[in-house]
């Protein structure tokens, strides 16, 4: 059996810890590297009676060696109010993460990974959002540690593809959610979920008209490990999401109705620069990866909802 040895920054994370799991199960060997941020070894305790994963605590700001096949860099923080907390070090782990990520791949001849963001878009012009729309993003605003870390990754992605042949793949996620998710996380179906199921009131930004289109993780992770595959040909950016489209109301009473919660909707002040409106154009991953999200929006609520509920009963 053709064994890879594969390395996964951030793979403590939501994601990452998805992803630790799908590519132990295809047989692989998994070296985790996080700096435990927003991620959790809760979220990886499972696996490490696995001989065949291993976990680092390392900050990808500062340069990391070993010798591995391939490299999924997931390391940043991703919700709003985890990203903002420290906006300064969060340009820095997308920006010196991915130089750092890139060089090794470099002298590795690895192939590599970005996990990019619908962000890159920023509020949006063009709807829905193809590969080849550049975006309408503020280079000054709360959101800019974040969008415009990632928009420099793509970058560096890019020119270390042209100008030292590295074998990259940049995927472009859109907003994603099931279990592992910190229930503190401050993303919009976690807090909902959570407060649903403590019975608090739900917070709507705004008026809650904004549109999102939300991916159940099993199916962003089956598009990862398919991006990554592809021809060295083949460096993306691809987007993958679930085109459904959902404003925030819709989710909040979809939410109240699946978990059976007399919480109510209370209304707060939209953060600043919040995109009005989110749905990917998926062509190319269908056509390139021969894949689409098969867990719509209600089935991958009630797996989160079951996750979330057992959570909270743990910790009372
Ligand atoms: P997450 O916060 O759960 O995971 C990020 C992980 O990176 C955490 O384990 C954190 O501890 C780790 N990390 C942060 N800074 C680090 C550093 N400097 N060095 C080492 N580790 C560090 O978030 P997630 O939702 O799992 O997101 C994973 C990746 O996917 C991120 O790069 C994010 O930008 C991207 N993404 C996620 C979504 C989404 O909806 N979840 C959407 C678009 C892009
Ligand atoms: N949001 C909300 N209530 C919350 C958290 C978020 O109404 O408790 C809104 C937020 O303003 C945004 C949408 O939900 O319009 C998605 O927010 P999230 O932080 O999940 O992701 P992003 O804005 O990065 O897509």
């Amino acid at each position: 059996m053709n064994r890879k040895k594969i390395l996964i920054t951030g793979g403590a994370g939501f994601i990452g810890s998805h992803l630790c799991e799908k590519l132990l199960n295809d047989g692989n060997e998994v070296l985790c590297v996080d700096n435990y941020f927003t991620g959790s070894k809760d979220n990886i305790l499972h696996l490490m009676d696995n001989p065949y994963f291993e976990a680092i605590r390392h900050d990808i700001v500062h340069p990391f060696t070993a010798d591995v096949d391939e490299i999924y860099n997931l390391a940043c923080p991703a919700s709003p109010v985890h990203y903002q907390y420290n906006a300064i070090k969060t340009i820095k782990t997308s920006v010196m993460g991915a130089i750092n990520m890139l060089g090794l791949a470099k002298r590795l001849k690895a192939k590599i990974l970005q996990a990019s963001t619908s962000e890159v878009y920023g509020d949006p012009q063009v709807h829905p959002q193809q590969e080849s729309y550049w975006g309408n993003v503020n280079p000054i605003g709360i959101r800019s540690c974040y969008d415009e870390g990632k928009r420099c990754a793509e970058t560096l992605f890019m020119d270390y593809h042209r100008q030292n042949n590295v074998r990259v793949k940049i995927i472009r996620i859109f907003n994603t959610y099931g279990p592992n998710m910190n229930p503190n996380d401050g993303r919009v179906v976690s807090n909902f979920i959570v407060q649903a199921l403590k019975g608090e009131d739900i917070t709507i930004y705004g008026d809650g008209s904004q549109t999102r289109s939300f991916q159940y993780v099993d199916d962003l992770v089956e598009a990862m490990v398919r991006m990554m595959a592809t021809n060295d040909s083949f460096t993306g950016p691809v987007n993958t999401g679930n085109p459904g489209e959902f404003t925030m109301i819709e989710l909040a009473n979809l939410v109240i109705e699946l978990t059976g919660s007399k919480s109510k909707l209370v209304f707060r002040p939209l953060p600043s620069d919040d995109p009005k409106q989110r749905k990917p154009d998926i062509t190319l991953a269908k056509e390139s990866l021969g894949w689409e999200p098969k867990v719509q929006l209600k089935e991958g609520l009630i797996k989160t909802i079951e996750y979330f509920d057992n959570l909270l009963k743990q910790h009372v």
